[in-house]
């Protein structure tokens, strides 16, 4: 049976229920399978035609069957997905003889986020609902996170979030789409301060280990292995659709914040879907893409953009890829790691890079370069895409004017509704909310608005669970 390991080797082996239920390695490393299960090329060949909730059971269960039986995943998969306002989940869209876009966008949220988010409330319920136990979940949110677990977990019986954002520093749209919700296990809080702040308390409650037991504290953030996985199923069911039609390796490009899509991509690489490139699209916080240039990994500050959910300082998946390319040695790991946090830059050798380079390839768009792709792609494809999109689609189209030969996949990972505002300066007109959120604006909110107090937030959290209890 496939277990999970730390990739810094000091946490205890996990079956896939104990690794999702825990989130981060209690060694502080993240959680990786401990060997990758293969798809042989001729079945690959045949998943062309297959619907995606087919090749998400078939993409997923070798990972998981120690804890769920065949037909248990398939239900959960059914489930996570029924909330999607198309079909076909992620309808794949032709620009180009060799370029495609990949839409990730038509969940309840409109982000990618939904995707592996709606897998993760499910098989958080199921488990917790086997062993009779409940959590809180806290995380803070720049804008698209908090709305996609609030989507997951709402009405969850098992389950209370509450989700800090910083007052008045999210959009509109993204507020509502957390603060509308009213289930009674949802709680929104907005704290006077920055994000920062806000992640600055959930770690301080994480780290008052009285707290944390009697709430139960559980995290949700990008490092669960089961949001990785939900994300592998896009790759396979993309690249086999393509391949179907061209017989030829895909690339993908990925718009890329925490490195969690496209570490995804790797993973079903390594799974035998025959990728010729994954390429890295930052925006002008381009730590990944400095890296894949010079092998050099060197935190800087972070610039407020256009595409605020890339706007990272650390991509904290990337040491999932890096426990590979040290030959899964968790001591080198571990070294790397502390002292990128205490002293700062590593590098890694022209040996290693070369290796890196085959598979990895990258680019950054600036703003303003950003708004140049949305007009351009509206202008000459009659397609409106919103700026994270759009920085995907940039680089992909420059690795297409120098490597014309194999076909580009390009990720859309958010519905242009949700970022009006520079869609507007493109392309002059505002894109419409979905039908199912036209009325979002007219919704009654709720939430609380808190000091940046942890004494006083915790004491919010506490009571609140008292009330809910
Ligand atoms: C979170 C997010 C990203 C970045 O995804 P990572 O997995 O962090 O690389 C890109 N685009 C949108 C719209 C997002 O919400």
């Amino acid at each position: 049976m496939l277990k999970y390991i730390s990739t810094r080797g000091q946490a205890p082996r996990l079956s896939f229920a104990d690794t999702t239920l825990a989130g981060l390695a209690s060694d502080g490393g993240l959680y990786v399978p401990e060997f990758c299960p293969k798809i042989e090329p001729g079945e690959i060949g045949n998943m062309g035609n297959q619907h995606y909730l087919e090749i998400a059971w078939r993409v997923i269960l070798p990972y998981v069957a120690e804890d769920l039986a065949s037909e248990e995943l398939f239900a959960l998969l059914k489930a996570s997905y029924k909330n999607f306002d198309v079909k076909e989940i992620a309808p794949l869209k032709q620009l180009e003889d060799n370029l495609y876009v990949l839409e990730l966008f038509h969940g309840p949220t409109l982000a990618f986020k939904d995707i592996a988010l709606q897998f993760l409330g499910q098989v958080f319920d199921h488990f917790l609902r086997l062993r009779e136990e409940r959590v809180t979940i806290i995380g803070a949110t720049s804008g698209d996170t908090g709305s996609a677990a609030i989507e997951a977990f709402r009405g969850k019986d098992n389950v209370n979030i509450f989700i800090f954002h910083p007052h008045k520093r999210v959009s509109d749209v993204q507020r509502k789409q957390m603060t509308t919700v009213t289930d009674p296990n949802v709680f929104n809080v907005a704290i006077e301060g920055s994000f920062d702040d806000c992640q600055d308390l959930v770690k301080a409650m994480f780290n008052d280990a009285t707290f944390r037991a009697d709430m139960q504290l559980s995290a949700i953030n990008s490092i669960n292995w089961a949001r990785i996985l939900a994300q592998v199923v896009y790759y396979i069911y993309a690249g086999a659709k393509v391949r179907h039609a061209t017989d030829k390796p895909v690339s993908f490009c990925v718009p890329t914040g925490n490195f969690g899509n496209v570490y995804a991509g790797y993973v079903a690489q390594s799974m035998g879907l025959p990728v010729e490139k994954l390429l890295v699209a930052t925006n002008r916080n381009d730590i990944l893409h400095r890296f894949f240039v010079s092998g050099r990994m060197k935190m800087e500050g972070v610039t407020p953009t256009i595409s605020p959910s890339m706007d990272i300082q650390i991509s904290s998946n990337f040491e999932r890829l890096l426990f590979d390319l040290f030959g899964r040695m968790p001591k080198a790991v571990e070294q790397t790691m502390a002292h990128f946090r205490k002293a700062g830059p590593f590098h890694l050798d022209d040996s290693v890079m070369t290796g890196v380079r085959k598979l990895f390839g990258s680019g950054r768009l600036d703003d303003n370069q950003t708004i140049e792709v949305i007009r351009r792609t509206h202008e000459k494809y009659g397609y409106v895409v919103d700026p994270h999109t759009a920085v995907g689609l940039g680089v992909a189209q420059a690795w297409l004017a120098d490597n014309p030969k194999t076909p580009v996949i390009s990720l859309a990972t958010a519905h242009p509704a949700k970022f009006p505002e520079a869609v507007k300066r493109a392309i002059g007109v505002e894109p419409e909310l979905p039908e199912r959120l036209a009325d979002l604006h007219t919704r009654p909110e709720k939430y609380d608005v808190l000091p940046n107090d942890l004494a006083k937030v915790q004491d919010f959290v506490r009571r609140s669970l008292k009330g809910a209890a």
